[in-house]
């Protein structure tokens, strides 16, 4: 019997990557930059899986370009890159890949939290100028992070992780979630707040919700001025959740103290954006889960993905797989 054809829209870990190839016919697309979209749309109009990455949109105009599509497997535990309904409506299964990547992310996001406070990248950029010439009591000062207050936007799977990691640092931790962990806050001693109570009482405000309508700009212009002027923000989530425009502004106007980010808007950032220029700003490429083991687990969870919706079994991590079964029953 002929194997499912299937595109992989970048190089992935080599464990991932060798589940697919042994079970579909499969073509993975070799080069570092994304599949430019005329390309995909036409690599995967025989196609019935599609590995993709958060960099490739996955919209009724190229679900329209695959008629035989069955699976998408999205490279991320975020899917704001996949028009889910859209994809129910059509009966093509979601996966994604949670839990994996959790505990990776959490460290990168306190990594960027610890970076920004204690001014590691200025440090840096100081000692290679040639500007390290004495040991001076003023030179390069930061912000204490040990109990310090660390407010939690979403208290999911890697904003609990980073909760836990703060509590080693002797942080008070608030939270805001739609969903009250009492279990949390009895194990950790979280405290559940507001909103706006977290942003005028924290020292450092970290994002850890989903990009969705409601999420979008969730900081603002208005909620940068509920922050104290020594705040530092730090977004490990989606950039689009920063209105960046008003970030940049808010860190120029010393409104709030400083920003650690892994994801920006637009992303990749260009190279003449103002927030480039802005004080106290740390920006990684988007490389929170990007440690060896995680990229390579998360490869496999999405080649589970892709062979369970090809097979019709149980996706190790389904987005809409019960949504889709409904549907057909009717
Ligand atoms: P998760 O377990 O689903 O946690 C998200 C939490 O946010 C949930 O508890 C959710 O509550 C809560 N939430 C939703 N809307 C909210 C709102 N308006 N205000 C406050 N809380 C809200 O997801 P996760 O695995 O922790 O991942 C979180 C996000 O991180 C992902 O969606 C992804 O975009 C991003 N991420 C980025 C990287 C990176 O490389 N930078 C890596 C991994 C993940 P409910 O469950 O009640 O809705």
């Amino acid at each position: 019997m002929a194997k499912p054809k299937v595109f992989v829209s970048r190089i992935i870990p080599e464990k991932g990557q060798k589940m697919i190839t042994d079970a579909c016919d499969a073509e993975i697309w070799q080069d570092d930059q994304p599949t430019p979209r005329a390309v995909l749309l036409e690599k995967i109009k025989d196609c019935e899986g599609l590995l993709c990455l958060l960099t490739e949109k996955i919209d009724a105009e190229l679900l329209d370009a695959a008629p035989k599509l069955k699976v998408v497997a999205n490279l991320a535990v975020g899917f704001d890159n996949i028009d889910v309904p859209e994809c129910t409506k059509r009966g093509v299964l979601i996966g994604n890949t949670p839990g994996v990547l959790t505990e990776t992310t959490a460290d990168f996001a306190f990594t960027l939290l610890m970076a920004t406070a204690r001014r590691v990248v200025e440090g840096d950029n100081y000692t290679r100028a040639g500007k390290w010439l004495t040991w001076g009591p003023m030179i390069l000062v930061g912000q204490d992070i040990h109990h310090a207050t660390l407010g939690l936007i979403g208290l999911g799977r890697i904003g609990s992780e980073m909760a836990k990691r703060a509590k080693g640092f002797s942080m008070k931790v608030m939270y805001y979630d739609p969903f009250r962990r009492e279990d949390l806050e009895k194990e950790l001693g979280l405290v559940y707040a507001d909103l706006d109570t977290i942003l005028r009482e924290s020292d450092f405000v970290s994002i850890h919700v989903p990009l969705m309508k409601e999420t979008h700009h969730l900081m603002n212009a208005e909620n940068f001025k509920k922050m104290k002027k020594t705040a530092i923000l730090i977004n490990s989530a989606r950039g689009p959740i920063v209105d960046t425009m008003a970030l940049n502004d808010a860190l120029r106007a010393g409104t709030i103290g400083g920003a650690g980010l892994d994801v920006t808007d637009p992303e990749p950032i260009p190279m003449d954006h103002p927030l480039l220029g802005a004080p106290n700003c740390v920006i990684a490429p988007h490389i929170a889960s990007g440690s060896v083991n995680t990229r390579s687990n998360m490869s496999i969870m999405a080649a589970q993905n892709i062979l369970a919706g090809l097979t019709g079994a149980d996706m190790p991590a389904p987005v809409n797989q019960a949504d889709v079964r409904k549907a057909a029953k009717k």
